[in-house]
């Protein structure tokens, strides 16, 4: 058993009261490689911003949990190196599906765990996330517990179509389960391909996809009902159209991705929204700049020389949804 605080992590209480209070989000980034991780620690220590770096089982599949726990711990001894005496870094299991996952990960030293029960019957995701709440609470890690099912394909999350979170379940919700923050569904959606080309209107003059406006009278309503509790927006990335052209000019076939408009989650950030999940942004300004990179230098092989700019356009567009889209810069 390691303690988060032997690791120098923090969990989500404090860092979420003061998100809602001051109306911003908290960046949650995930994370499989040591690119990444540079690239998210670099971007808050230089914007001065609180972070969630989190872990999907499919991370934990692809680069294995223990090397992705040492490297959170090493994330906080590189901010510190960095200039940033007291960093508040997050290390979260994304989409946590078992009590057991969430146990293993508590026990590894993760400061803050999500249940997603959001695919089962309501008491029964009521039952498993305050199993977890009831473990997590001993140790002081925080849980992030799901009502209302996202629609997209992230690692292993599916569903082909979302439900909505209904407002009149919230409250007995998040106070039978004693959970610390809850993600809902109003629209956003997992993956690259948020909607399909039917469910979106086309601009007239640049003849790109719109996608449909989210559901923010459900959020209004949800926090009518558990005012200042903390609530989490997965699949928000927006799938930048700059990265998009330049995966296809170099050789890439993405074509109508569509994402999550930014104007949108610049809104939801001053409401009760204090936690903001962005993945598949990442992968794209990870794979634009390398793409380009190697058309560009058919002849160079060091994957140094291509992971460098990846790292760098990875770096900027986190700190551009720090500053221009969350707000949460200049927060520690
Ligand atoms: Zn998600």
């Amino acid at each position: 058993m390691v303690s988060y605080k032997e690791l120098g992590l923090v969990n989500t209480r404090e860092m979420f009261a003061k998100a809602v209070k001051g109306g911003y989000a908290i960046p949650a980034f995930n994370f499989n490689t040591m690119e990444q991780m540079q690239a998210i620690v670099q971007a808050a220590v230089e914007t001065k911003s609180p972070v969630i770096m989190q872990v999907s089982k499919g991370a934990r599949n692809y680069a294995n949990a223990t090397i992705l726990r040492y490297m959170a711990q090493g994330a906080v001894e590189y901010a510190k190196e960095l200039g940033c005496p007291n960093p508040q870094i997050v290390l979260h299991l994304d989409h946590g599906d078992t009590f057991e996952l969430c146990k293993d990960c508590i026990d590894m030293g993760f400061s803050s765990v999500m249940i997603d029960g959001s695919s089962l019957p309501y008491e029964e995701n009521i039952a498993l996330a305050k199993k977890v709440v009831d473990y997590a609470h001993k140790y002081d890690v925080t849980v992030e517990a799901e009502l209302g099912v996202l629609a997209g394909v992230e690692d292993e999350v599916s569903s082909a179509v979302s439900h909505y979170t209904k407002p009149e379940e919230v409250i007995d919700f998040s106070q039978r389960t004693g959970c610390d923050s809850l993600a809902i569904s109003i629209g956003t959606s997992h993956g690259a391909y948020k909607f399909t080309p039917a469910q979106c209107t086309r601009d007239p003059k640049t003849g790109k996809l719109v996608p449909p406006p989210l559901a923010f009278d459900i959020l209004h309503e949800i926090e009518k009902k558990l005012p200042g509790f903390p609530i989490v927006l997965h699949g928000s990335s927006s799938v930048p159209q700059e990265e998009v052209d330049t995966i296809n000019k170099y050789g890439g076939k993405l074509p109508d991705a569509v994402g999550i408009p930014e104007e949108q989650l610049r809104e939801a950030s001053k409401s009760a929204v204090c936690k903001i999940n962005i993945d598949s942004d990442s992968r794209l300004a990870m794979t634009a700049a390398i793409r380009k990179y190697l058309a560009e230098n058919p002849s160079h092989f060091d994957p140094r020389q291509y992971l460098k700019p990846a790292r760098e356009n990875m770096k900027k567009m986190y700190i551009h949804k720090i500053v221009n889209v969350l707000g949460s810069n200049d927060k520690l």
